[in-house]
């Protein structure tokens, strides 16, 4: 499988060359030059599989074998889940309610994101040796990312792969921050920068372009192609379990049935995995983006304005907090049917405007596809309660978040809807203590703690936190001063991560 930008056809590069680099050259995203189909005879096969064997099959078709052998690419997946609770069955979903929810975040940070992230990590790791060349990763974090990327390097601990992670100061959650400060190792490197949450974003961006001669520097945020490739999976999984739980026999006589996705939605990189799942014939109806007041993605898909807002609004589910998803686009590659110079044309306007209106046959085309729903903090708290009252359910904010859109699609009532619906659950509580603790009062904290707090995140707060770099906003200094200001400390950072790394 080759891969192409959203933004010109003619390039054409290796899955390696992709996901080494983040973004592509154009300042497009790297997506497969074609979606192979999945059919009903994959399914089939796949139902049985454990979820490492799932994602060997499912990334065989994406990476080709003079890249990545078969047994090279199986033991990646399999050590890949190694941190998982339960491997074989690395995204359990259960019944709530009416719905089914799948709970993404079984892994080693209790968060989706390792889904993707441990991987993903392991290719590069993988990669690096191959070539013998060092390379560096670069990330800003709403909260989980971070996490999850710096967690994954040091299980791979390849002295040859270091990472530099930023966050937001003052703007995740203290069981996040420990995550990060805690890691103590000498391929990790933490900073905090006081701005919004994508505040980064552009720096990165700059430095991606722009590596010093010799250095290999990616980013793994979503922007990067091996992200929503591998949370295609975790769709395909969730199928095959509600299949099998609702004894839906597979046979060519019978149309399978179509199922409702439920989704917390910031950079647009699951969403888009579910797209992407779509286009290649998985029986899904409606993706459902559940956002809260920063609703850029809310905006767009209900009345088609994708524009920037003034600020980001701070909120409890902060790893959603977004002015500008850049996954954004590869949905408008998919929507236009590949029409990669309209995106070109679309994403120039987004970067010189702030913003896009989609034309009204556009956003007609979205929508057939995509709903919406925008939650805010209070109706998010009400939710957590509610699920825990009626369910005895615990949810973390940002799956609140998807159960209250659920509730005001009216997704949960039994009678109107004989729908298969599946809410995709991103995090575990046990990492929003703050939030919970607004939601349900310190109690009602105590009594999650006491029932249902997974024992693998007590060693979190055992250890000692480690000193960070912060970089400063300056007292009247533009977005754009201080900009130049933190690439230069990152790029500092960088050298001497490198070379501190193979000492
Ligand atoms: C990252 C994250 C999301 C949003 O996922 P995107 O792919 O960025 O849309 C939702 N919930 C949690 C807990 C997350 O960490």
């Amino acid at each position: 499988m080759r891969y192409t930008s959203t933004r010109s056809r003619s390039l054409s590069v290796s899955f390696e060359q992709a996901i080494c680099s983040g973004y592509a050259p154009d300042g497009g995203l790297f997506v497969p030059e074609s979606l192979p189909e999945i059919a009903l005879s994959d399914l089939q096969e796949w139902k049985n599989l454990s979820y490492p064997d799932i994602t060997t099959k499912f990334l065989r078709r994406f990476i080709d074998q003079e890249e990545v052998c078969d047994a090279d690419l199986h033991n990646i997946c399999i050590k890949a889940f190694q941190g998982f609770e339960n491997p074989p069955n690395a995204v359990p979903v259960v019944k709530v309610g009416h719905m089914y929810v799948a709970e993404l975040f079984r892994g080693p940070t209790f968060c989706f994101k390792d889904l993707g992230m441990q991987v993903m990590i392991h290719i590069l790791s993988y990669f690096c040796s191959k070539r013998n060349q060092k390379m560096s990763l670069i990330v800003s974090t709403t909260g989980d990312t971070g996490p999850a990327a710096v967690q994954a390097v040091k299980d791979v601990a390849n002295p040859l792969l270091t990472i530099l992670v930023h966050y937001p100061h003052e703007q995740i959650s203290e069981f996040q921050r420990k995550q990060l400060t805690t890691a103590n190792s000498q391929y990790v490197s933490v900073a905090a920068f006081e701005g919004g949450g994508d505040d980064m974003d552009a720096v990165i961006k700059r430095m991606l372009a722009n590596p010093p001669q010799g250095s290999v520097w990616t980013g793994v945020n979503s922007y990067n192609i091996c992200r929503p490739l591998m949370q295609t999976i975790h769709y395909v999984w969730t199928y095959l379990r509600i299949l099998d739980d609702q004894k839906i026999p597979f046979s060519s006589d019978h149309s399978l049935p179509l199922i409702d996705f439920i989704l917390p939605t910031g950079a647009m990189g699951n969403i888009a995995a579910g797209f992407i799942c779509q286009q290649m014939r998985l029986p899904i109806n409606k993706l459902v983006a559940a956002v809260n007041v920063n609703d850029i993605v809310h905006r767009a898909m209900s009345v088609g304005d994708f524009s920037k807002s003034d600020a980001m609004i701070k909120t409890l589910s902060e790893a959603i907090n977004i002015q500008i998803p850049y996954n954004f686009e590869r949905l408008l590659f998919y929507l236009t049917d590949q029409n990669h110079k309209l995106v070109k044309e679309w994403m120039s306007h987004v970067e010189s405007e702030g913003g896009l209106t989609l034309p009204a046959e556009w956003l007609e085309k979205l929508q057939e596809s995509f709903v919406s729903a925008r939650v805010t903090d209070d109706e998010m708290c009400e939710t957590i309660r509610r699920v825990r009252t009626e369910s005895s359910y615990w949810i973390d904010p940002h799956t609140a978040v998807a159960f209250c859109a659920a509730r005001q699609l009216r997704y949960d009532e039994s009678k109107t809807s004989n729908r298969l619906t599946a809410i995709l659950a991103t995090a575990s509580p046990c990492k929003f203590r703050e939030a919970l603790q607004v939601a349900v009062g310190t109690a009602g904290w105590d009594d999650y703690f006491e029932s249902d707090f997974p024992s693998a995140a007590l060693q979190v707060y055992q250890l000692e936190e480690q000193p960070l770099t912060i970089y400063k906003a300056k007292d009247g200094a533009s977005l754009e001063e201080n900009h130049v200001e933190w690439e230069r400390i990152a790029r500092d950072t960088l050298k001497d991560l490198a070379e501190l790394s193979s000492d």
